[in-house]
């Protein structure tokens, strides 16, 4: 008998042998990490000392503003530190930039020095609280209140504490240790720059870099389930645009097609109703969907264990579901200030708004400018770029430094999933990349869902059951490198 198979038939037969293979993928991926389960409710003697410590911290008010440039509460804020940490403060060379510190431990001189850092200035707290934003109240439950805690005064306590306990237990680093705290981190002021600066006339080049960024946090996308320690790898670049519209002006009670306001509005309906920038998966996303897909459900396993077959469609469906994932993939353009006219019953000569861009490698701070600035063109805007900056190289995930950070998590948070990410803020890390190629934004402290939310919102807390943990790892960190 023959067997015929048409043009339709083979199309079908590649299509179910498609199907298959990623059925069969999916179905291979066993759940592998992310079984590790922290014990926030930790109430050891030890995490009460640190939640005391940390408690501290926070009732010192250390909200920072481009406009005020009063260092004193920074001032009083070391002095704070000064008494809570001694031997660092007696054993370290330190520093201070204008308000932000750098301490230098000095080591054996074995390798190139690392820096871990941090920021000890916190955003404003509007709004009501359940617990005042500088009480530092420790709850029942063991959560420390108020602005800073997890942005990033636990992070900061963790990391002092835990060269402050080497030093008590006659530890020599086998490399310089750099510890940072920049007093200007959440307005991009000089605290950072000024910082690499002196290091740069030092001639110091550094082997690692573990600043704020990711931390750790069960169900970190939804449809994954269990615990992951987020590491930022790539931090996308950042600019501040102005579109202007012009016009003669005129009364209001004679109204003309496309005045100035008009233009502006179309151009911004336009942005969003076409969005003009390219979404791409670029390494770290890949890796990190990666790296989750075992612990998806069967459902996700299906699509992101077969990047091969479902990425065209996937990246042009994940930014309309997820605006967060969008972000990950492409530039991101978000409209934030606009002007008119000065009066009720007048047409501006001169209206604009401002835009707040961030830059994705694969279509850069030059090619999104221009985009911007063509589509810009066709409603007859002027753009200003007011500000921008490139986006920050990628740190290889196969690198010594983010596999000394995987070995460290796996001894201290045991089962626990690292993934490399793309970082959509950004943080003083960026400044770095001059002197290090291995800038990894990561604070290794356990936080909720609500406390993840609490970042620059209200009833901003972290359990104190985190801390030890989170001092053990930078002890580690320190140790191993
Ligand atoms: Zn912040």
């Amino acid at each position: 008998m023959e067997v015929v198979i048409n043009s339709a038939g083979m199309v079908l037969l590649v299509l179910a042998a498609l199907m298959l293979t990623a059925l069969v993928r999916a179905l291979l991926l066993r759940p592998t990490a992310a079984k590790y389960a922290v014990v926030p409710m930790d109430q050891s003697e030890r995490a009460t000392e640190y939640g005391k410590q940390l408690s501290r911290l926070v009732q010192k008010e250390t909200v920072s503003s481009r406009f005020d440039p009063d260092r004193t509460k920074f001032l009083e804020f070391h002095e704070i530190l000064a008494e809570m940490f001694p031997l660092l403060h007696s054993t370290c060379e330190k520093h201070v930039f204008h308000g932000s510190l750098l301490f230098r431990w000095k080591g054996k001189g074995k390798h190139e020095p690392v820096l871990l850092m941090s920021h000890h200035d916190v955003v404003e707290a509007d709004g009501i609280w359940e617990h005042p934003p500088f009480s530092g109240d420790i709850d029942a439950e063991g959560r420390v209140w108020g602005r800073g805690t997890v942005d990033t005064k636990a992070s900061l306590f963790c990391l002092l504490t835990a060269v402050e306990e080497l030093i008590a237990e006659g530890c020599e680093p086998d490399c310089d240790v750099y510890l940072a705290s920049s007093c200007t981190e959440e307005w991009s002021g000089e605290g950072a720059p000024a910082t690499v600066q002196y290091l740069k006339e030092q001639g110091v080049r550094l082997g690692m870099v573990l600043d704020e960024g990711g931390m750790i946090l069960e169900h970190p996308v939804a449809g994954v389930n269990g615990m992951y320690g987020m590491v930022g790898v790539l931090e996308k670049g950042y600019g501040d645009l102005k579109f202007t519209a012009k016009s003669s002006g005129g009364h209001a009670s004679v109204p003309f097609r496309n005045s100035p306001l008009v233009r502006l509005g179309k151009f911004m309906a336009e942005v969003e109703r076409h969005n003009p920038f390219r979404a791409e998966f670029n390494a770290p996303t890949v890796e990190m969907f990666r790296r989750m897909a075992p612990n998806m459900s069967f459902g996700m396993k299906l699509i992101f264990a077969n990047f091969w077959l479902s990425g065209p469609l996937l990246k042009r469906i994940l930014p309309l579901v997820s605006a967060a994932a969008g972000a990950m993939l492409r530039t991101t353009i978000g409209f934030t200030m606009a002007k008119g006219a000065d009066g009720l019953n007048v047409f501006p000569q001169e209206a604009y708004v401002t835009a707040n861009m961030r830059f994705i490698p694969h279509q850069d701070k030059q090619e999104s400018i221009a985009v911007i600035t063509k589509l810009a063109e066709k409603f007859d805007l002027e753009t200003e770029v007011i500000y921008a900056n490139e986006s920050c190289p990628v740190v290889e995930e196969k690198a010594a430094p983010f596999r000394r950070l995987e070995e460290v998590a796996a001894e201290i948070y045991p089962g626990i999933g690292i993934c490399p990410y793309v970082m959509t803020g950004s943080t003083d890390a960026r400044y770095y990349t001059e002197i290090c190629d291995h800038c990894l934004r990561f604070a290794p402290l356990y936080i909720s869902g609500q406390q993840y939310q609490s970042i620059h919102g209200r009833n901003e807390n972290i359990y104190q059951g985190a801390l030890p943990l989170g001092v053990d790892f930078y002890k580690k960190m320190i140790q191993k490198s």
